[in-house]
Parts: structure tokens; C-alpha cells; sequence
């Protein structure tokens, strides 16, 4: 997290291990039951949105895990469910 220019006090975001996590949990069958959750809590202060795609983490990562795929992927998640809930509304 240390790479992430994004990754501060001021900004309070969560980071990309912590997206990373999301993705892993929401396709898991067992964890799909708190998808929504987790995608809100996202959408909230030191969210997704934070993050500047900067793609430091990805780029320093040992374990080469693909952290700006799971970003992007889990961005599109929360999208679609702000999109889904402001017509739910
Ligand atoms: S892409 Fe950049 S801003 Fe986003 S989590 Fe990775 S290092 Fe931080």
C-alpha cells in the first residue's frame, strides 16, 4: 500500500488489496450473499473512487496479482448497482 499515492490519511482509501478482496468474496458462492454490502461500502468515503489508476500497485506487487484488473472489475460492479439502485429508488 505504501506505492499508492492515493493510500493516505487525508483520503482515507480502503486500497487495492482491499478491492482485491472484494472481487475474490463476491464470486465466491458464499460470499455473494453480502455482494451488495461490500459494492456499497465502496461507493462511500475513501471508496473506489479514490483511486487515481496510477497502477503503482500493480507495478510493484510480488506476488503479481493483478490489482488494476480487480479494480476495474469491481469498479464496473459498483456501478452498476449505483446505476440499479437509482432506479430502484
Ligand atoms: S492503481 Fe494507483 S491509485 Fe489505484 S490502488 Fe493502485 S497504486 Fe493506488
Amino acid at each position: 500500500m505504501e506505492a499508492c499515492p492515493q493510500f493516505n490519511e487525508d483520503t482515507g482509501f480502503v486500497g487495492a488489496a482491499t478491492i482485491s478482496q472484494v472481487r475474490l468474496f463476491n464470486t465466491h458462492p458464499t460470499g455473494q450473499a453480502l455482494k451488495r454490502e461490500r459494492l456499497s461500502a465502496l461507493m462511500g468515503d475513501g471508496g473506489i473512487q479514490e483511486c487515481g489508476y496510477a497502477q503503482n500497485c500493480v507495478e510493484i506487487c510480488p506476488k503479481e496479482i493483478p490489482l488494476t484488473t480487480s479494480i476495474a472489475d469491481v469498479g464496473g460492479q459498483v456501478m452498476k448497482q449505483a446505476l440499479g439502485d437509482l432506479f430502484r429508488k
